[in-house]
């Protein structure tokens, strides 16, 4: 199995606060922790691309990324809240782009086989932006525009989107609902922050609300319904949200991950992949705050890739 983890230095200039915690140190200490875990020798790297405004409209809609190009600053003191959480600096847009313009790589090199798999080390995060919102953090929705670009480019007819951060993917699925060549599955601590998911849901999403406290095995109890309805869609893409704020570690939710649950998750995506779409899985850094905690859940992410 190849594995590309795929990334930009211009990822990490997005800095809205020293202590913001979705901070440029999420990216370096994941790039430590791939050195001093070994898992660097045996991965492939590669460079992240900026997004074309005609690949961003593939998810959102035209007039909100002009604004959201409309909004970003010139000025090197400029800030500009998109919302309580999410500050635009001089080189906001710029790492958007190139966080949203990875998921194009990413699927581009899984799809003419140059690697089984890709992870992108990219923020800012997405599964919070809209067909016309941005907020949480997240600029553009870099999964769900990647897995429009695959069901259109390559002609695809069945994609999964698998959603695991803390919070729900209202986002993504404000964007992928009503589109039946695209599986979504998310599981997020509920009632939580964007307190969504567990109202109406279109016949393609697959919520599962999580309550606080909760712990690997429950957890695993609780998603069950995911595998049966994967393994019935046969995605020939699997696509990850992989955001690893649901750790025990990390203060910004209340589930109970470890390390070993998010290896047992990705576990059983590869099986899925393995059966259904030659292996081929898209994986995207999502949520993850606590430093350790999430750049060792990534090193256990990409170790079960392996497998
Ligand atoms: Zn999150």
């Amino acid at each position: 199995m190849t594995i590309t983890v795929i990334s930009n230095p211009v990822c990490a200039l997005h800095n809205m606060d020293p202590d913001h915690p979705e901070h440029p140190n999420r990216l370096h200490k994941i790039n430590d922790q791939l050195i001093s875990s070994g898992l660097e020798l045996v991965l492939r790297f590669a460079d992240a691309k900026p997004a074309s405004i005609d690949y961003l409209e593939l998810g959102h809609d035209r007039a909100f990324v002009q604004s959201i190009f409309d909004k970003a600053p010139r000025e090197k003191s400029e800030r500009v809240w998109i919302d309580d959480d999410t500050i635009m600096m001089e080189h906001t847009l710029n790492a958007a782009l190139y966080s949203a313009g990875a998921g194009r790589t990413a699927v581009d090199q899984v799809m003419n086989n140059e690697t089984m798999q890709a992870f992108c080390a990219v923020r800012p995060p997405g599964h919070h932006a809209g067909y016309s919102t941005s907020s949480g953090f997240c600029l553009f929705n870099n999964i769900a525009i990647a897995a429009k670009y695959a069901l259109e480019t390559y002609a695809l007819k069945r994609v999964a989107i698998i959603d695991f951060d803390v919070h729900h993917g209202n986002g993504t699925e404000d964007i992928v609902q009503g589109d039946d060549r695209i599986l979504f599955c998310s599981s997020f601590q509920h009632p939580f922050y964007p307190f969504s998911g567990t109202e109406y849901t279109a016949s393609n999403v697959l919520n599962i609300p999580i309550p606080a406290g909760t712990q690997g095995e429950k957890y695993f109890e609780l998603v069950e319904p995911w595998w049966e309805a994967l393994d019935a869609f046969a995605p020939e893409l699997i696509f990850i949200s992989a955001g690893f704020d649901a750790h025990a570690e990390d203060d910004l939710g209340h589930l109970r991950l470890v390390e070993a649950d998010y290896a047992k998750i990705t576990n059983r995506l590869i099986e899925l992949a393995k059966k259904h779409s030659q292996g081929r899985v898209v994986s995207m850094l999502e949520g993850g705050y606590a430093l350790s905690a999430l750049s060792r859940s990534v090193v256990a992410h990409l170790k079960a890739m392996l497998v």
